[in-house]
Formats: structure tokens, sequence, C-alpha cells
């Protein structure tokens, strides 16, 4: 079933309350560079991959926000910004928009606000999440066990069983572990969750999964106690 325009799913929601969060998605200070108005050419779609597999379209997207169409933004930042890849393939578009970047603004905005849609798209990535926050990194070696990933074959036991071996044999020091994709100094850490701190990356995350946030918050706390930092994640 294709995807219902018409706003009717969101007509309970108040047209003010929609209107509020296409401003938002406007003042960003990204919004100039990312929107010039739409040509309505197409061109983003042709060059789009999720456009081939899902009933989903940067040029409708563009389009609504161009337009100020309200509704129709408020069915697409529910119903179609989880479906962008972020590849940025839209870029070559001839007005010089960047339907990829706006598609990023409404997803900041649609995570802020925690839209039920945005937790429900976000629900399977919580462990990733948790990973790259606490640690820096992403999927830590350790993870490649046998039993994990039965269809990848015999080797992935040789390789489980010798991983620190194998990590030895690399070049880069930094990847001389096995408990996350490459060390990270301490130093970066804490500045990564500053940042993180500082620009409400973390008041993001509570509103889409605050049982993430509360065990991040524990994590990041601790650490930044022991750096010498006073900061809390409330
Ligand atoms: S960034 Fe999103 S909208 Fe742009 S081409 Fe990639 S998948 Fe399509
Ligand atoms: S966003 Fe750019 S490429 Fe896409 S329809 Fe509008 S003008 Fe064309």
């Amino acid at each position: 079933m294709g995807l219902d325009l018409s706003g009717k799913q969101y007509r309970k929601v108040p047209y003010e309350e929609k209107e509020a969060l296409l401003e938002e998605v406007k003042e960003d200070l990204r919004f100039g560079d990312y929107m010039y108005g739409c040509y309505d050419c197409g061109i983003c779609v042709a060059a789009c991959p999720s456009a081939r597999f899902y009933d989903f379209s940067p040029r409708k997207i563009a389009q609504s926000v161009a337009r100020e169409d309200v509704d129709l933004f408020y069915v697409f930042l529910n119903d179609s910004v989880w479906d962008c890849s972020q590849c940025f393939s839209c870029d070559r578009c001839p007005r010089q928009n960047s339907p990829g970047g706006l598609i990023t603004l409404m997803r900041e905005v649609a995570v802020k606000h925690g839209l039920a849609s945005a937790q429900e798209a976000l629900e399977g990535y919580g462990r990733v999440v948790y990973k790259i926050m606490s640690t820096g990194t992403q999927v830590s070696p350790d993870m490649l066990q046998a039993n994990a990933f039965p269809d990848w074959g015999p080797h992935v036991k040789d390789i489980a069983e010798n991983l620190d071996v194998w990590r030895k044999a690399l070049p880069p020091e930094t990847l001389h572990t096995t408990e996350a994709s490459w060390k990270v100094d301490e130093k970066t850490l804490i500045e990564l969750y500053l940042i993180w701190h500082a620009t409400g990356v973390m008041d993001m995350i509570k509103e889409v999964d605050e049982g993430l946030f509360m065990i991040l918050q524990d994590v990041m706390e601790e650490r930044l106690e022991d750096a010498g930092y006073d900061v809390t994640f409330d």
C-alpha cells in the first residue's frame, strides 16, 4: 500500500503543532544551505537508491518544504524520512539543494520532539547507539562469534578463537584491541561526551529512548567525574 499523502491519518494533530515543526526545520542554521527552492525536476529521485525500493521521493519532500505545505510536510516527517539512507546522491540537484541534508534536519526535529514514528524507527538501534556513544567506536571485533554468525562459515570460529593474534597483526596500534573497533584516546572520548552534552544530543536520546539515556548517563557521568568534570545529563 502506498503512502497516504492526504494527511487524514494525522488529522488530530493540531495544524499549529505541525507548522511549528516546519518552522523549526527552517530556522536551523543549515537550512539555507540545503534548500534554495525546488524546480520539481525529479533529478534527485533518479539518483536516489531508496526511491527504487520504497514509496519514497526526495522531490516530494523538497516540494512540501519549498511550498510550505504543512500537512504534507508532517506526513513525510513521520512516514518517509526514515526511508532515506543518507547517501547524498541527491546532492547533484541543479538547484543546489541537498534533499538528504533537508531530511537530516527533519529527522533531528522528529527525534527532538520524541515523535512516535521516530521512536519506532530507532527502536532497533539502541545497542549500536550505546556502543558508539559509550566507547566512541562502532561494532567491536569480539562480537564476531561463530554462534552469532553461523551463516558466515567455519572460518569465523578460527578467527574468534585467535582474535587477539589477528588484531595484533594489523599495522596500526590503535587496532590492537578486541573490545572496540579501535582504541579511542580517553581525552577524545571525554571531548565527545562534552560535545554531546553541550549540543543537546543526550536530550534527543532521552526523548526517543529513556532507558538507553539512563544507561549512557551512568557511563558518561562517571567517566566525566573521573576526568574532573562536574557534568550532569538531567
Ligand atoms: S540522501 Fe536520501 S534522499 Fe538523497 S539520494 Fe540518498 S537516500 Fe535518496
Ligand atoms: S530537489 Fe533539486 S533535483 Fe530534486 S526535484 Fe527539486 S530541484 Fe529537482
